[in-house]
């Protein structure tokens, strides 16, 4: 049998290595994480810094084909990878998910709107941009950000410098910011597209996507946008897919706005916005992933069922009891030992028959 190697060692890594074992694949993990969610799960794990690249050129040597479910590893350890054993996706696209500001640019080349935009390496850039831009305002850092660390508001009476200080070097140090004008829109989607290494891609449909205190809360399908804009929103993470030459997953998370769609962000793997796939998809995220950067074909996303996707942050996750009790609900928890405040433990997917709640003919855009 093959050996599939995961970069990562999180719920994301732990999902897709299930997904792997199911299709009977051995899954070696690399993980600067001891007793890591992925690692509970799979044949071997090596616990090494990303950039060890000894560590890197043996866990290479030991395996088929490596992919990634965190994409902020270092140029140096990718390349040494790819010189090794097939790297899915390759660095290319880890490159452009790296950095807001290639990937604002990366999508504003295709011709697909985002937020207006304009990169910031200091406190002088920030109040030129602000100046064109308008309030409000959001200052992100370029690299490193999730969970919306590494994120300042700016309204009307923030001061830029404060801002600016508030954001520090950024969370790589690097002191390299995007200030993106402040959207109000009608509600967030996301999709998320498969492709094959033959080219042949596959989507699932898009899901309505709830925040809660800068973390994903629920993920809803079907989400309540007519069919155009939903065709729309899978046009523009195919387009995509297909430009970055991503062999793997791609989900593509956008704004929905009175005036059309905008793209937020990207991400060359599986995502939290698709975790509903599990239950109410033939083929889930993790196994058209593991199909993807295997080479298999891929299998169907269609959807049988409706479906919401809880997130069971922190404390959340002790009330396994009852969501075990509920017939409509299905239990996913990551098998992390400490329930740090912001820490996703699990996840739960309620499931309901398609057009059961009348949510088929809800449109909002
Ligand atoms: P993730 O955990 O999804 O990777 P992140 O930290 O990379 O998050 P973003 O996805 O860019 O950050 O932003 C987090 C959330 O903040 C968005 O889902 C959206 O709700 C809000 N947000 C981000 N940018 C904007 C914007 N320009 N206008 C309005 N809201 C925004
Ligand atoms: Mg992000
Ligand atoms: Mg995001």
């Amino acid at each position: 049998g093959s050996t599939v190697g995961i970069i990562g060692g999180g719920q994301l890594g732990r999902m897709a290595a299930l997904a792997a074992a199911r299709l009977g694949y051995r899954v070696h993990v690399f993980t600067p994480e001891q007793d890591s969610p992925a690692a509970q799960v799979s044949a071997a794990a090596t616990v090494a810094a990303y950039g060890d690249e000894t560590a890197i050129a043996a866990f290479a040597r030991a395996v088929d084909v490596v992919t990634f479910e965190f994409e902020n590893i270092p140029a140096d350890s990718v390349r040494l990878m790819a010189s090794l054993v097939p790297v899915r996706p390759g660095w290319n696209v880890l490159e452009t998910a790296q950095d807001r500001i290639d990937e604002k640019q990366f999508f504003n080349d295709l011709g697909i709107a985002t937020a207006p935009w304009r990169a910031i390496t200091s406190h002088a850039d920030l109040v030129a941009a602000l100046d064109e831009i308008g309030r409000p305002a959001v200052l992100k850092t370029a690299r490193m950000g999730y969970d919306g660390k590494g994120q300042v508001r700016i309204t009307a009476d923030t001061d830029p410098a404060e801002a600016w200080a508030a954001l520090g070097t950024g969370l790589d140090g690097s002191g390299c910011g995007i200030l993106e004008g402040f959207i109000d829109f009608l509600g967030e989607i996301s999709v998320i597209v498969a492709r094959g290494a033959d080219g042949g891609w596959a989507a699932f449909d898009p899901a309505w996507n709830v925040h809660r205190h800068h973390i994903l809360d629920t993920s809803t399908v079907p989400a309540p946008i007519s069919a155009a804009t939903a065709a729309q929103a899978i046009d523009i993470a195919r387009c995509a897919a297909e430009a970055l030459d991503v062999v793997g997953l791609l989900a593509v998370e956008m704004f929905v706005t009175p005036t059309g769609l905008l793209v937020n962000e990207m991400a060359p793997r599986p995502h939290n916005s698709g975790h509903w796939t599990m239950d109410a998809c033939i083929t889930d995220q993790f196994e058209q992933f593991i199909r993807a950067v295997c080479g298999l074909p891929l299998g169907s996303s269609a959807r049988h069922s409706n479906a919401q996707m809880t997130n069971l942050i922190g404390a959340d996750a002790d009330r396994w009891l009852e969501i075990l009790a509920d017939p409509d609900a299905r239990l996913h928890l990551y098998g992390k030992a400490e329930a740090r405040p912001g820490r996703k433990m699990g996840h739960v997917n309620r499931l309901h028959p398609l057009g059961s709640d009348g949510s088929d003919a809800v449109t909002i855009s």
